[in-house]
């Protein structure tokens, strides 16, 4: 059997363990545009960022360790297209490589701003290792930092700006940093959290233009307010790769479609990670998550169900983040018009608590999310009471005397 793995992110990286847990045998090739070995990419915007990790912190496997699995590793020379009748894929480079069964894990792109002055030099993007690199060197300079999007990267960004003693603002269209996703109240702790910190937040204004001569000096606002800034970082969402697994004709919808093998509907060919939108059993729709955990598991199972395993991929959704010193990780998912509602469990003042989005169930509620800020070792419980689909009450989840382990059973 011959594996294409195409990517070269941690989906890409567990698929090998996954193919090698049931054929030890196989032709294995993982093919990545970057020059890199597969990374991991939450060390960049936290540690590797902050300069507390060094570069070898992002690789799961080390170079040896593909050697070992028997994997051919083509850096630096992205897949150009996919032909799924011949079964080949051309490379950029014009190498022509056959397969039996291929993989596509090739994540996400960053969102760029079309605005005047959107090309200035000094003005940042944060996806790969080089990119965090580059930053990581200019906010050690010190300075004026503006940081365009209060989502989780900006805020993660800002943070590691503050660390290394820069000036910094934060400008964000809503009314509180990720207020689409996590609400006006705890949107606001976000806010509280920052500010406290000494981030400069510029909340319910867009940016408009960035001013400066051969450098960035300055973020022009709606309302015509000019904020000097040394570096400015842009973090306002990505968007799935798609187009190459599109033009080798799978479905695609914000997301490359899949089954719950993480199947493609073009035969041979799996997604998995940040690309992928895989059919949910538990939440009986499909689901696209940008998230860490997603790409380990996904890219595991993928690769699983690559080489023959009875692979049913159905879990429930994790992310993680780290803000100055709050660390909180969140279980679930809420769809947009499932109209939960947050219940909160301890006091966010005291930078130790929990949030809980439910829906109206039975004699009590569902819960759809958890979250937790420096209150560890509570996800596993939360994930059980979403999969189990309990039926709580809104007192008992906000009562901090009773244990989410008693209430998951
Ligand atoms: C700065 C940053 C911080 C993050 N922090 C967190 C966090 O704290 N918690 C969390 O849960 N998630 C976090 N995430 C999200 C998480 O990193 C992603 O969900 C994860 O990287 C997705 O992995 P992936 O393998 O699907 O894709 P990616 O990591 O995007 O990797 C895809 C790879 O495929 C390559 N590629 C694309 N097209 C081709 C092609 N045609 N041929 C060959 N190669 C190709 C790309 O160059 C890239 O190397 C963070 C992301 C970033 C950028």
């Amino acid at each position: 059997m011959r594996y294409l793995i195409i990517g070269g992110g941690l989906a890409a990286a567990k698929a090998v363990e996954g193919i090698r847990e049931h054929d030890r045998e196989g032709d294995i090739r993982l093919v990545t545009e970057e020059e890199h070995l597969p990374y991991e990419r939450p060390p960049l915007s936290k540690d590797v960022l902050q300069g507390k990790a060094g570069v070898e912190s992002v690789f799961p496997h080390p170079r040896g360790w593909y050697a070992e699995q028997g994997v051919t590793l083509v850096l630096g020379d992205p897949v150009a297209s996919i032909d799924p009748v011949g079964r080949t894929a051309t490379l950029r480079g014009g190498g022509l490589l056959p397969w039996d069964r291929a993989l596509v894990a090739t994540g996400s792109q960053v969102r760029r701003l079309g605005i005047p002055g959107a090309d200035l030099p000094g003005i940042h993007y944060l996806r790969t290792l080089d990119e965090s690199l580059a930053l990581r060197a200019r906010l050690r300079e010190g300075g004026d930092v503006v940081v365009v999007g209060g989502g989780w990267i900006g805020l993660e960004v800002a943070a590691a700006a503050r660390a290394h003693d820069c000036r910094v603002t934060l400008i964000e269209p809503q009314a509180a940093p990720l207020e689409g996703v996590v609400g006006p109240t705890l949107g606001a702790w976000f806010a509280q959290l920052h500010d406290s910190h000494g981030v400069q937040l510029r909340l319910g204004t867009g940016v408009v233009a960035f001013t400066g001569n051969g450098q960035v000096n300055g973020v022009v606002t709606e309302g015509d307010v000019t904020i000097p800034a040394d570096v400015v970082v842009v973090g306002v969402g990505i968007r799935p790769r798609t187009d190459l697994a599109a033009s080798a004709g799978a479905q695609v919808e914000d997301g490359v479609l899949t089954d719950a093998r993480l199947r493609t509907s073009v035969d041979g060919l799996w997604a998995a990670g940040d690309v992928a939108r895989w059919d949910s059993t538990l939440f009986g729709r499909r689901l696209r998550v940008e998230h860490w955990a997603n790409a380990l598991d996904g890219g595991l199972a993928a690769g699983r169900s690559m080489a023959g395993a009875d692979v049913i991929y159905d879990p429930v959704p994790f992310f993680f983040s780290d803000q100055f010193d709050a660390g909180l990780e969140y279980a679930g998912y809420v769809a947009p018009d499932a109209g939960a509602e947050l219940v909160v469990r301890g006091d966010p003042r005291a930078n130790e608590f929990m949030a809980f989005w439910v829906v109206p169930e039975g004699s009590g509620v569902r819960l759809l999310a958890g979250m937790h800020v420096n209150t560890w070792d509570t996800m596993d419980a939360v994930q059980a009471l979403i999969r189990r689909r309990a039926v709580l009450t809104k007192e008992a989840l906000a009562d901090p005397s009773a244990t989410l382990d008693e209430l998951a059973g």
